[in-house]
């Protein structure tokens, strides 16, 4: 697919980052490139037209899901709502502990944004182990919704990062091997 090879000529692989031994791919040459933005946003659309459960928001995860999930929301004439780290949403917020790699970190998002039963599409630029995807559609589970559909630009093969998302179907754009 033509606009498969186009996004994925414009990541960039960034050796040595953020630490020696660790290979980073950096996602925002495909926003720094309009055809490229293009193409993904197109290939994200096609998608989620060929799916015939509705979704009533899009959930994007800081900081990367930021950028791309509210052009699928406009798209969709859905709301867009965003997950964040810990302290960074004014207001009451619904809290969800979660591993990385060393230690755990909290991710919260704010109440009332939500409502019981809404049909969510998650999105994040990448899933590697799982661990945040799965903790941000625990986080919405919560909140009584169900997350119908989880996305993401890149899929890094080798972590059964599916094995932490619970019953959802999932799109991947792009494998990394
Ligand atoms: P997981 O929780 O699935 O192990 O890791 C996924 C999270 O780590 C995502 O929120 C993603 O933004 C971040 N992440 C880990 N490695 C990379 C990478 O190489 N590139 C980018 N863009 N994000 C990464």
């Amino acid at each position: 697919n033509e606009n498969l090879e186009i996004v994925r000529s414009a990541l960039k692989l960034c050796p040595n980052f953020p630490k020696k031994g660790i290979t980073f791919i950096d996602i925002f040459g495909i926003f720094a490139n309009a055809k490229a933005h293009r193409a993904l946003i197109d290939i994200i659309l096609n998608r989620l037209s060929n799916r015939n459960k509705t979704i009533d928001v899009v959930v994007g995860l800081e900081a990367r899901g930021f950028v791309f999930g509210p052009q699928i929301a406009l798209s969709l004439q859905v709301p867009f709502v965003p997950v964040r780290k810990r302290g960074k949403l004014p207001g009451k917020v619904a809290q969800i502990d979660y591993e990385l790699e060393y230690g755990t970190d909290t991710m919260e998002i704010q109440l009332n944004t939500l409502q019981p039963n809404q049909r969510v599409l998650l999105v994040d630029d990448l899933l590697a182990t799982g661990g945040t995807l799965g903790a941000a559609q625990k986080l919405c589970a919560n909140l009584g919704c169900e997350v119908v559909e989880t996305l993401v630009i890149i899929e890094l093969i080798g972590f059964n990062g599916r094995a932490k998302l619970n019953n959802v179907e999932h799109f991947t754009t792009l494998f990394q091997f």
